[in-house]
């Protein structure tokens, strides 16, 4: 079959790189190249940044309603393709393409559709000065104005999801944009491109600019035109963007990495449907959402037959071709994750973890015989200070550890050194709120997992994040606030 070439969308048009340079694109449920991208390099951030720099006054001058209708005539582009944009998105990740078409691509469309409603929904603070005679006072009121350009650089595992998550808001407040989706999973930000020329989005409004994290990446981050940078991706890179960003004082909102406890006490409600969500939160996406709870902590009175019944659950679940619906995990985004993600199993046993289900790679015969898949793994025996349960492995590996009571539960669950997502799983309202208000994470999820509103604040503390996304936290972060103070 012959190689798709991706290309960059630079001032409205669809380019190669300038020093033509391609990077291969996997299928990782065949192991096989399918697509070509671009290779990128400082001269096409350069081009892009130029580009938005033109485009930027006019774009922050247009009435917002009519920033939003081209937003929503591109979220229309993309539902309309949905199919299509799952059936890439499956083959360029290995996720299912049933959870594409469930979650991925329908969320992009919300992420679009959302940010140009709230966006129009906005208003600024005002706040009223009395100044002591009856007759006299000031009134202060907030221009919340766009930045002009900024960056967009996002992650593998969820790829337009979360490229989408980024650019909506940032378009939305006016500002122009230079996006870098991961070079691993670049299909979906490449069609997006397209479509956005089909959407009228005028040129230069958004720049999607495809290579690797430490050329293109770094270029945008370092470019002095970008005033501000949305990442998303894990600790390490992100550490490497703020120091890289504090040198010209951008403004940066880090999105990172996560080693996430499911809490679930006695008196939880361990119905089939949940029970089922608490395997959905470890295995969706083969583990590769920055969402998932890696670290069961179950208590003890209930542990053994908890255990029993979640195993029945896990050994039940399909790993398969993603193309077929009844699959249930697809296969790891790539072979360095496969290998790593194998590692940290051999890591497990090393430590003294016990494998109760997996544990290993798995063969897919037919058409996906050389895919990179791993078994839904459940390890236990391990204490919470081992490095399998410190690490995040972001791969289908979930370990149980018990716990006696409400104290142990906490300090095992704050006892990482990340903080994005938790869940709780109890009937006892006061504990719920008790400990909710104690874990040290930026989102709790109480006899849930993963339920969204998109206009909560989104992110996490410690090493999994710095500010927030999601309602108008992002509109804030893409604008800069200033205080007009008239006295009268
Ligand atoms: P990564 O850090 O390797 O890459 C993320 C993005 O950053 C990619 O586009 C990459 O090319 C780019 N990049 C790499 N080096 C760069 C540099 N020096 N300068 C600028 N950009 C650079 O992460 P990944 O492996 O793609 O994604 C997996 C990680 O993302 C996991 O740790 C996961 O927890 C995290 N994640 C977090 C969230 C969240 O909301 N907190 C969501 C999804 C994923």
């Amino acid at each position: 079959m012959p190689i798709t070439r991706l290309a960059n969308l630079i001032d409205g048009r669809l380019v190669p790189p300038r020093a033509d340079h391609w990077l291969d694109v996997f299928e990782p449920a065949t192991g096989e190249v399918f697509a070509e991208c671009p290779n990128s390099n400082a001269a096409d951030i350069a081009a892009a940044t130029d580009a938005a720099q033109r485009a930027a006054p006019g774009w922050a001058a247009m009435p917002v309603e009519q920033r939003a209708r081209l937003l929503q005539r591109l979220a229309d582009l993309v539902e309309a393709r949905l199919d299509a944009f799952a059936a890439l998105e499956s083959r360029d990740s290995g996720k299912p393409v049933a959870l594409a078409r469930r979650v991925d691509i329908p969320r992009a469309v919300s992420n679009l559709r959302f940010f140009a409603a709230a966006v129009t929904a906005w208003g600024s603070e005002s706040h009223a000065m009395a100044l002591g005679p009856s007759d006299q006072g000031a009134i202060n009121y907030t221009l919340r104005q766009p930045l002009g350009v900024v960056g967009c650089i996002s992650p593998w595992n969820l790829p337009l999801y979360l490229f989408t998550w980024k650019i909506a808001p940032a378009l939305a407040a006016g500002n122009a944009v230079v996006a870098k989706p991961s070079e691993i999973t670049p299909c979906t930000a490449a069609l997006l491109g397209e479509l956005a020329i089909e959407a009228g989005l005028p040129p230069g409004v958004l720049n999607i600019v495809h290579g690797r994290g430490p050329t293109v990446g770094q270029a945008i981050v370092e470019h002095s035109a970008v005033k501000a940078v949305s990442f998303t991706g894990s600790t390490a890179t992100g550490a490497h963007i703020a120091a890289a960003a504090a040198a010209q004082f951008k403004k940066v909102s880090l999105e990172m990495g996560g080693k996430n406890p499911a809490i679930v006490f006695a008196d939880a409600d361990l119905s089939d449907e949940n029970l089922d969500t608490l395997v959905r939160s470890g295995f969706a996406n083969q583990g590769e959402i920055c969402l998932c709870g890696s670290r069961l902590l179950v208590q003890r009175s209930i542990y053994d037959g908890f255990r029993e019944r979640y195993l029945e659950r896990v050994r039940a679940l399909r790993v398969g071709d993603p193309n077929d619906d009844a699959s249930e995990l697809g296969a790891l985004v790539s072979k360095a994750h496969h290998d790593k993600v194998l590692a940290c199993l051999a890591q497990a046993r090393a430590e003294g973890g016990r494998v109760l289900c997996g544990g290993e790679a798995v063969i897919v015969p037919g058409r996906c015989e050389r895919g990179w898949f791993v078994a839904p793994t459940v390890i236990d025996g391990l204490p919470d200070v081992a490095a399998t349960n410190q690490q995040e492995i972001f791969g289908p590996v979930v370990t149980l550890i018990p716990f006696e009571d409400e104290a142990e539960a906490l300090a095992i669950a704050n006892g990482t050194g990340y903080g994005l997502a938790a869940s709780l799983w109890t009937r006892d309202l006061s504990r719920a709120h008790r400990l909710s208000a104690q874990l040290d994470f930026g989102i709790v999820w109480v006899n849930c997992w993963m339920l969204r509103d998109l206009r909560t604040p989104f992110g996490g503390v410690k090493h999994s994040g710095v500010g927030r996304e999601g309602g108008v936290e992002a509109l804030r972060f893409f604008t800069e606030p200033k205080n007009i103070c008239i006295r009268y």
